[in-house]
């Protein structure tokens, strides 16, 4: 029988404590205050930085030998010149939390190793079928369970028609690939669905921009159908670690949603995958998800980086906003851990000022979602975020164009 009550609130009380008894060293005390950081208790001062951690369990000598050991793994970590996938915990962890500074000034180097670092990818998220969703996801308006407190009005898939006539809107304004979102549980037994969600495709491919859909679960068969219909990349996101995940979502599990990836991968359609910031989880949580997606067989082509937008009537529509340098510490960690992909601001962004943008910019995000609508929650606009191009002299990367800059390559790009 299975237990009603929202997950996240079960897991609440032992987010905090999981990372010390986990480690037990001066990494668990930086964990721990970058936990604080996340979900600190009300009235508060802010806490320290996770880099100081003030300890007394362990000698300087032992200090002075972790941090010394952290430093050669950041070292070779920003001096490699192609992605890995061996990431050990510890040096995914060693990365997390050097100072900020020093870590966003790494990325940043990595990422002009890797990409133009002028050039951001702007994508724009249609809803194609809004609402009515049987799943349980914690954050999310569309679920059913939700509606009551929501008042979300749960809507059919759109035509063919519409959606492409969203997706010309899309490219006249700029934007390179179109995402097309649908609340869905799986594919199993959406034939006609899937038939017209293949047309649709076909046309946003026939415009010469990139096709993206997430829709939940899909086996082999409908990932080679999707494929074979021109779609360029499946969204399917981890959200969260594999710890924390069910304390947020309890209808599927991480391992379904990595089988779903699977299939994605081996139909050979690039995969998008990343994770909400802000859900309650610990700086060690954000550190599990790092890991989890930087040593899959290959790493994903998109790691969106969301921050929770709280949506009033969902379990977590009264979570404070997660706090910027957790969003940036994420972004410069995946940057290093993950140097072809590319890394996308995704919700949340409408209220981070544009300075705080620019900081993600430059510390290695290269795509963001922009329009008029995130699924359910507002977005930036084309205008807005044409005149913050202008202001900070990025430009919309072209379609297809992810090419990695030569190394060495740092200022001399034509
Ligand atoms: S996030 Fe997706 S799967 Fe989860 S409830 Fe919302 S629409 Fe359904």
């Amino acid at each position: 029988m299975r237990v009603s009550l929202p997950p996240v609130l079960l897991r609440a009380a032992r987010a905090q404590l999981a990372p010390v008894a986990r480690l037990g060293s001066s990494e668990a005390r930086m964990s721990t205050i970058a936990a604080g950081q996340t979900v600190p208790s009300p009235g508060a001062p802010p806490p320290p930085a996770p880099q100081q951690p003030h300890h007394q369990a362990t000698t300087p000598q032992q200090d002075a030998e972790r941090q010394r050991r952290a430093r050669r793994i950041l070292r070779e970590a920003v001096a490699a010149t192609a992605p890995r996938h061996d990431w050990t915990r510890e040096e995914v962890s060693a990365i997390f939390y050097q100072p900020l500074m020093e870590l966003a000034f790494q990325a940043a180097t990595v990422h002009r190793r890797f990409h133009n670092p002028a050039e951001v990818q702007l994508c724009t998220l249609m809803n194609i079928k809004t609402g009515g969703c049987t799943e349980d996801c914690s954050y999310c308006a569309q679920s059913t369970r939700y509606q009551k407190g929501t008042g979300l009005q749960a809507k059919r898939l759109e035509t063919v028609e519409s959606v492409l006539e969203a997706a010309r809107i899309a490219k006249e304004n700029g934007s390179t690939r179109f995402c097309m979102g649908a609340a869905w549980r799986d594919m199993r037994g959406r034939k006609n669905s899937l038939r017209n969600i293949k047309e649709m495709i076909s046309g946003v491919r026939a415009m010469g921009m990139e096709a993206c859909v997430t829709l939940g679960m899909i086996d082999e068969e409908q990932a080679r159908e999707l494929k074979e219909a021109g779609l360029t990349a499946y969204n399917h996101n981890l959200d969260t670690s594999r710890e924390f995940y069910p304390s947020i979502i309890s209808t599927r599990t991480y391992d379904e949603r990595l089988k779903t990836l699977g299939h994605v991968r081996d139909a050979g359609i690039n995969v998008c995958s990343g994770g909400i910031l802000g859900l309650g989880e610990t700086s060690e949580d954000r550190i599990g998800l790092l890991h989890t997606v930087a040593t899959l067989p290959s790493h994903p082509e998109s790691f969106p980086v969301n921050a929770l937008v709280p949506i009033k009537g969902t379990p977590l529509g009264d979570r404070k906003p997660i706090e910027f340098t957790s969003m940036l510490r994420t972004i410069a960690a995946a940057r290093i851990l993950m140097p072809a992909t590319i890394i996308r601001i995704a919700a949340g962004r409408k209220t981070m000022p544009e300075e705080q943008q620019a900081l993600c910019f430059m510390a290695g995000a290269n795509a963001i979602f922009t329009g008029e609508k995130m699924l359910t929650t507002e977005c930036n606009g084309w205008d807005e975020d044409a005149a913050m191009f202008g202001r900070w002299g990025l430009e919309p990367m072209k379609s297809f164009q992810k090419s990695p800059a030569p190394a060495g390559d740092v200022a001399g790009r034509e």
